[in-house]
């Protein structure tokens, strides 16, 4: 493939993002009035992360030159017997947006274009995080729609749309992107275009105890009692804040707070490359420096994990050697 604009994906995949944004919106404000938050019913969720997947896909297909989707859903759920209700309820969505012509199966395969398993011959890719945060979402939280731009393993492009995280207007909705080698933005998630935008930059601290962190607000994704100790040995006083999808990210990234700890709680498991592309592309080019627990880059030229790193560390930058070197006391790394 000839070479890419980078600011023409960029816009598309802004765009996207923005499409997708909509309905997660709409979905999560039925959901918090409803009852459904009480029943603890999934399947708003679902649904809004189908759609959400779809107009991902169809926007790229139209604006994008690359086509090549590496999405966290893909249809085939949809697509069997006994799923009627909940495909038309996607249908309805994708409709919504893109207009009241587009048929159940056009819906079902833009989910699909997402489906793709990258093997060593594809040597550049989008990766989907549909609704990143999904717990976030159900409890009327943080969630993020995140769209990485991968190119030979490494992240080069990304987008990170947070509905719920005050964007540079102060108001909900803050979209943010970054171009490798061309700094980070944030604008409104609502805007136009690029109206609004500003540069974003990480903290500038140098010392680990005027450091805040962020981690997952699910105990089962990243290991609390080990980034309690790791903070107390750094001399951390203040609380962690404790924030759902790749909007710990976009915290990091816009200064405040200075470190993202996703501490492994099981060895078996793998990360996957649609919950940390966008997010890291926005942290290091505000300036700050992404790795896992051991210090190794990210590589994201594996199929859909991470499958060489382990956990992931993100600080802004001067105090990250530190930060790894008490991750290195606590956590076990062989
Ligand atoms: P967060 O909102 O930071 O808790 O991250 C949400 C993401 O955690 C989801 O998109 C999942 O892909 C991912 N996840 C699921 N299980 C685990 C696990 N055991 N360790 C780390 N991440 C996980
Ligand atoms: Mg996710």
């Amino acid at each position: 493939m000839s070479k890419i604009d980078f600011e023409v994906e960029l816009a598309a995949a802004v765009r996207a993002v923005r499409d997708a944004a909509r309905v997660c919106q709409s979905v999560q404000s039925n959901l918090v009035t409803a009852a459904t938050l009480e029943k603890k019913d999934r399947s708003p969720v679902t649904v809004a992360d189908f759609a959400s997947q779809a107009l991902v896909c169809s926007s790229l297909l139209e604006h994008s030159r690359i086509h090549a989707v590496v999405g966290e859903e893909d249809a085939a759920e949809l697509r069997e017997a006994g799923a009627e209700a909940t495909r038309d309820r996607v249908v309805e969505h994708v409709r919504n947006v893109r207009g009241a012509s587009i048929s159940p199966d056009q819906a079902l395969d833009w989910i699909d274009v997402g489906g793709v398993t990258p093997d060593g011959s594809l040597e550049r890719y989008w990766t989907l995080d549909p609704i990143d945060g999904t717990k976030g979402f159900l409890r009327g939280e943080q969630y993020a729609i995140a769209l990485g731009l991968i190119e030979h393993g490494r992240v080069v492009a990304g987008v990170l749309g947070c509905p719920n995280l005050p964007g540079p207007d102060g108001q909900p909705g803050c979209l943010l992107s970054a171009v490798r080698g061309q700094g980070a933005q944030a604008r409104p998630l609502a805007g136009k275009a690029d109206a609004g935008t500003r540069t974003i930059r990480v903290s500038d601290i140098t010392t680990t105890a005027a450091a805040r962190f962020c981690e997952s607000v699910e105990s089962g994704h990243s290991d609390q009692d080990q980034s309690a100790q790791i903070a107390a040995d750094l001399g951390i006083t203040e609380e962690p804040v404790r924030v759902d999808s790749q909007a710990k990210y976009a915290i990091v990234a816009q200064g405040e707070a200075q470190i993202y700890l996703r501490l492994p709680t099981r060895k078996d498991y793998q990360e996957k490359i649609w919950d940390h592309a966008a997010g890291l592309i926005v942290v290091e080019e505000a300036g700050g420096r992404i790795t896992d627990v051991r210090g190794h880059d990210l590589d994201f030229g594996h199929g859909r994990t991470l499958a060489n790193n382990s956990g992931v560390i993100g600080t802004n930058g001067p105090i990250h050697d530190a930060v790894l070197a008490a991750v290195a006391r606590f956590v076990k790394l062989d």
